[in-house]
């Protein structure tokens, strides 16, 4: 029904709390609260949040589906696939103090992988590697500390990774740490799709 008392307001938005899942599947309400990734316009992952709060997102036209679910969702007059990785439409602004820079961020950014040589170590066998030196002018930030083993971080020394004949598994970039934690948290159920999006 037409909302007459709030014409700006999109229409659809009043269907949502009647919504059941598709036949087929028999996850129940479930299908409904499966996490979703949220990207921001950038595809930089901000938050996760409950299907039916992307669906209304998507249904709102502030994001858009990237990836499906493979569920269905059929309302009074919608049908549409549930999502599992949204994007919205709108730079949003992320501030930074979300992202706070240490040892322990950085090493779980990095996954307690060495980004020289791939190995996967507890964190008291990793330090962290300024990928230009600090002698050299290198700053400690998001984009130039990486974890880094004893053994290879010996090796580099005080030279650039080219000069040592080494190569960063990844560029590192700055990682929210509201996302990682709740990655963390949900990377054991989470959907195959979203990795793309979560370790550029
Ligand atoms: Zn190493």
């Amino acid at each position: 029904m037409p909302d007459r008392s709030n014409p700006g307001k999109a229409k659809h938005i009043r269907q949502i709390p009647h919504v059941v899942p598709s036949p087929p599947h028999h996850e129940g309400r479930n299908v409904m609260h499966a996490p979703v990734l949220v990207l921001n316009a950038s595809y930089e992952p901000i938050n996760i949040c409950a299907a039916r709060r992307a669906i209304v997102l998507v249904l709102k036209g502030v994001a858009m589906t990237e990836e499906e679910n493979g569920h269905y969702l059929h309302a009074a007059r919608i049908a549409m696939r549930v999502p599992s990785v949204i994007r919205l439409l709108e730079y949003r602004r992320i501030p930074h103090q979300t992202r706070a820079l240490s040892r322990k961020n950085i090493l779980l950014r990095d996954r307690n992988t060495c980004q020289y040589c791939g190995k996967s170590l507890p964190s008291s066998e990793l330090t962290l590697d300024h990928v230009v030196p600090r002698s050299r002018g290198g700053l400690s930030t998001w984009e130039n500390l990486v974890a880094c083993c004893h053994s290879c971080n010996r090796s580099k020394g005080n030279q650039l990774s080219s000069e040592a004949g080494m190569k960063l598994l990844r560029e590192p970039r700055a990682f929210s740490l509201h996302t990682s934690r709740h990655i963390m948290r949900m990377l054991g159920r989470s959907d195959a799709k979203w990795r793309k999006y979560l370790f550029y």
